[in-house]
C-alpha cells in the first residue's frame, strides 16, 4: 500500500501560498479534519491525498515524498525587511524542492557532483579572510570555470552551467515579471550541497541582468566560501559573498587599468557597458581596491542618488538564460519531435516521476515546451512558452552534462 506524508500538505501550501482554509475550500476536507492529518493524528489515505493533490494542483506523487527538507538556516537565503515568515519559508521550501528535482535528474541520467570536485577543493577553512584572499580565490574561481583572469565574463550563466551548477529562476522570489510576485530576496544557495549545487535567483525583467548576474556571482561565492565555514553573523557572510561577486566580475586588474582616482559616474558607465556590471557594484569594488578614496566614493555616492540612478541606472545589460537544467529534462523527459526548433517534454510523465507540478519545472528551466502543444492542448501556458522560445531562439548550444 502507498503511503502519503501528510508533512507534504503544509509544504505545498507553502509553496502555493494557501492557506489551511482555502485548501479546505478547495478541497472538500474540513479544517479540522486537515489539521489531524497535518498533525498525523489521523491516516493520511489515498482519498485525501487525492482531493489535496487536485485542490493544489500537484501531481499525487508529490505526497509520497519521504526526501527531507532543507532546513530555513541551512540555506544562504537574505531576508530582507520586508519579507515575511511565509514568504521566506515559500523559498526555502522551493528550493530545497528544486535541489531534491536536481538530484532525481542526475540519478536518471546517471550525473554524479565529481564536476564541481574544484569547489571543494579550492573552498576555505580558517576562519577569517581578508579581502585579498577573497580576491585570490575568486581569481582561481575563474581558472576552474576555464575563464581568461582578467576581463569581462560574457556569460556567467553558462560558465557557471559547463562546470555542473545548476542556475534557475525561483518561482517565489518573483521568477516572472508578474506584478503581484513579491521580490523578497535576490539569490538562493545551499553550500553544504552534496550533490550538483544549484543556484536559485529571481529573474523578470524588474531585475537588470546586471543584478542578475551580481547575484549569482555572489552565491559562488557563497558555495565556495560557505562550503566548510561560517562567519559568526550572516552579515558577515552576506559581505564576503558581496566582496567575491566583486572581485569575480571586475578582476583588480582590470579596475586598475580602467578607473583613476579622480574617475567620475562616466567612467562607470564605460565599466557597466563592457563587464556588465552595475554601476554601483563597480564603485563599492574600486573603493574595495583603493582605487578612489572615501571622498570620492561618497560623492560618487550622492551623485548616483542625485540622477535617480540608484532606483534605476542608465545602460542596459541583457539578461542571462539557464540551459542546464532544461536539457537535463529534455534528456529524460522528452519526446523525439519538436516544437519551434526545441524539443518537447512529455509534461505529466515529467510531473509525475520528478513528483512535482510541471509550472515548476517550467520555471525553474526558464521555460518548456509541453508535448501536444502543436495541437492547440495546454493554452493557458503555452502564450508565455511561446514568446519564450522566440527570445531563446538563438541560444542552441549544448552543455555536456555529467
Ligand atoms: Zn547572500
Amino acid at each position: 500500500m502507498t503511503e502519503y506524508n501528510a508533512e507534504r500538505i503544509v509544504q505545498a501550501r507553502h509553496l502555493e501560498g494557501m492557506t489551511q482554509r482555502e485548501l479546505s475550500e478547495r478541497s472538500h476536507i474540513s479544517q479540522s479534519k486537515l489539521s489531524k492529518l497535518q498533525n498525523g493524528f489521523i491516516v493520511f489515505k489515498e482519498n485525501e491525498a487525492r482531493a489535496i493533490a487536485a485542490a493544489l494542483g500537484f501531481p499525487i506523487a508529490y505526497f509520497t515524498r519521504e526526501d527531507p527538507i532543507l532546513p530555513m538556516t541551512a540555506v544562504t537565503y537574505r531576508k530582507t525587511s520586508k519579507s515575511s515568515m511565509g514568504e521566506l519559508a515559500a523559498v526555502s521550501i522551493e528550493y530545497s524542492e528544486l535541489c531534491a528535482t536536481v538530484s532525481r535528474l542526475a540519478k536518471f541520467l546517471g550525473i554524479s557532483a565529481g564536476k564541481t570536485a574544484w569547489i571543494r577543493k579550492m573552498a576555505p577553512r580558517k576562519p577569517d579572510l581578508s579581502i585579498s584572499e577573497i580576491d585570490r580565490i575568486a581569481n582561481q574561481a575563474r581558472t576552474c570555470m576555464g575563464l581568461d583572469p582578467i576581463g569581462p565574463i560574457g556569460n556567467l550563466t553558462r560558465s557557471l552551467e559547463r562546470q555542473g551548477i545548476v542556475v534557475a529562476p525561483m518561482k517565489s522570489t518573483g521568477g516572472s515579471d508578474d506584478e503581484k510576485a513579491r521580490l523578497t530576496s535576490e539569490g538562493i544557495t545551499y553550500p553544504q550541497c552534496e550533490g550538483m549545487p544549484c543556484i536559485g535567483y529571481s529573474a523578470g525583467k524588474r531585475i537588470g541582468g546586471d543584478r542578475q548576474r551580481f547575484t549569482k556571482a555572489h552565491e559562488l561565492g557563497h558555495l565556495i566560501l560557505h562550503r566548510f565555514r561560517r562567519p559568526d553573523t550572516s552579515q558577515q557572510m552576506e559581505r564576503e559573498a558581496h566582496l567575491f561577486a566583486g572581485a569575480l566580475l571586475l578582476p583588480a586588474e582590470d579596475m586598475l587599468r580602467s578607473i583613476q582616482r579622480n574617475a567620475t559616474l562616466s567612467d562607470f558607465l564605460k565599466i557597466k557597458s563592457g563587464w556588465g556590471a552595475s554601476i554601483a557594484a563597480s564603485i563599492s569594488r574600486a573603493r574595495t581596491l583603493d582605487i578612489i578614496s572615501v571622498e570620492r566614493y561618497r560623492s560618487l555616492q550622492i551623485q548616483l542618488s542625485s540622477r535617480g540612478w540608484r532606483k534605476q541606472e542608465p545602460v542596459n545589460v541583457g539578461e542571462e538564460h539557464p540551459l542546464l537544467l532544461k536539457q537535463m529534462i529534455q534528456a529524460v523527459f522528452g519526446v523525439g519531435s519538436s516544437i519551434g526548433g526545441e524539443q518537447a517534454i512529455k509534461s505529466f510523465d515529467a510531473a509525475s516521476k520528478l513528483a512535482i507540478p510541471f509550472r515548476y519545472l517550467d520555471c525553474w528551466s526558464d521555460g518548456l515546451v509541453e508535448e501536444g502543444v502543436e495541437f492547440g492542448f495546454i493554452e493557458d501556458r503555452i502564450n508565455s512558452v511561446a514568446s519564450d522560445r522566440v527570445r531563446h531562439g538563438a541560444e542552441r548550444e549544448r552543455i555536456p552534462v555529467g
